[in-house]
């Protein structure tokens, strides 16, 4: 029946153990050339924005929120559908996320939602682009500027990813990605964040070093979320391979569009570039009873996420929330194996199990 179809399988190949050996030979570790170079490559990818490096999406994220000025009493708009990082980093600059429902079809943040979320204390809106889709970029800008709110795309799982042909990381004031094993690309652990104002790039810089440009002259207060030349040498391989592997899941989406004919394929908007970092479809039965059909099979799956943030326990305050499509997105979706190792003969075997559900 075959091995086990694991639901990610990041590559730590001959290139990225040579590539770290050469940083850990130079002794050059820390946030030194390639770090530098990798800023310069990413960029590319950016319609050249600016890229400044740190060591999570996490740390990418929260640097947005304080490089912005974002702390109490403001509100910043956020999805409940996502990795917890999204409301977390909100919370660690002191401000309040405020959870606007998903679009039922892309899982993305709906920007009526959004518009109807915002109060006098709004400042921000976080859109995801889950699963690699792009979030309603154009609506959800529109919204913000008539506001005169920022907007910061947490792009952590969507490298590469394009709307009507721009890419996402370049239509927010602030953009970040992750490069956490798991993701489309890694670098070991690290972040990235890209912006069209040098302004903000210098004080993100700041930022993310004790607030210093030259040694001991601080300008401002900062921290330490530097990222190593080690993982950004990793970094630098990875992103040569990301069009590759975008591409091989793109084309492993095609084979399971084809022939999976039980549940509904995920849906690409109009001008959507679907990265596919999750292959995601809804379980309108018992999901764990399919889960374990398709591990019977030798067919790995995940959940992503069981429990939508504003049901974890540093979020379930006394407020009420009325996010109908993110309650029934997270009892319903399951994601399927879609990563670029998976050979013919495993699509075929995801697709089966599916079908016998
Ligand atoms: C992975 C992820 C993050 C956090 O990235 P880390 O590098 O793990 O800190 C944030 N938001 C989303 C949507 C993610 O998937």
């Amino acid at each position: 029946m075959g091995e086990m179809i694991p639901p990610a399988a990041p590559v730590i190949g001959e290139a990225e153990i040579e590539a770290a050996v050469r940083v850990l030979r130079s002794g050059n570790v820390v946030q030194g050339p390639e770090v530098a170079a990798f800023e310069a490559e990413f960029s590319q990818w950016v319609d050249g924005r600016h890229c400044v490096a740190v060591n999570s999406g996490t740390s990418a994220l929260q640097l947005s929120l304080m490089a912005l000025g974002i702390g109490p009493p403001d509100e910043v708009i956020v999805p409940a559908f996502s990795f917890a990082a999204t409301a977390n980093v909100v919370r660690l600059v002191g401000a309040t996320p405020v959870f606007a429902d998903i679009d039922p079809l892309t899982y993305c943040l709906s920007p009526d939602a959004v518009a109807a979320a915002i109060t006098p204390r709004t400042v921000a809106i976080v859109p995801v682009h889950l699963y690699g889709h792009p979030a309603a970029m154009h609506e959800l800008r529109t919204i913000a500027a008539g506001h005169g709110l920022a907007v910061v795309e947490d792009a952590c799982q969507a490298h590469g990813a394009t709307l009507h042909g721009r890419p996402v990381g370049a239509f927010g004031v602030a953009s970040c990605f992750s490069f956490y094993p798991t993701k489309n690309m890694h670098a070991l652990e690290g972040g990235m964040i890209c912006t069209p104002d040098p302004d903000l790039a210098r004080t993100l810089r700041l930022l993310r070093n004790q607030g210093m440009e030259q040694r001991y002259a601080n300008e401002i207060v900062g921290a330490n979320l530097r990222m190593t030349d080690v993982e950004a040498a990793v970094g630098r391989v990875q992103l040569g391979r990301l069009g590759e592997g975008n591409a091989r899941r793109q084309a492993n989406a095609k084979t399971l569009d084809a022939l999976i004919s039980r549940v509904a394929t995920p849906y690409v908007a109009d001008g959507a570039g679907h990265v596919y970092h999750q292959y995601t479809v809804r379980i309108d039965g018992d999901r764990e009873a399919a889960r374990a059909h398709l591990a019977a099979r030798r067919v790995g799956s995940a959940v992503y996420y069981p429990t939508p943030i504003h049901r974890l326990r540093p979020f379930a305050g006394p407020r009420r929330w009325d996010l109908p499509e993110t309650e029934r997105a997270a009892a319903e979706v399951l994601s399927l194996p879609v990563h670029p190792s998976l050979t013919e003969s495993e699509l075929a075997r995801i697709s089966e199990a599916v079908n016998e559900l």
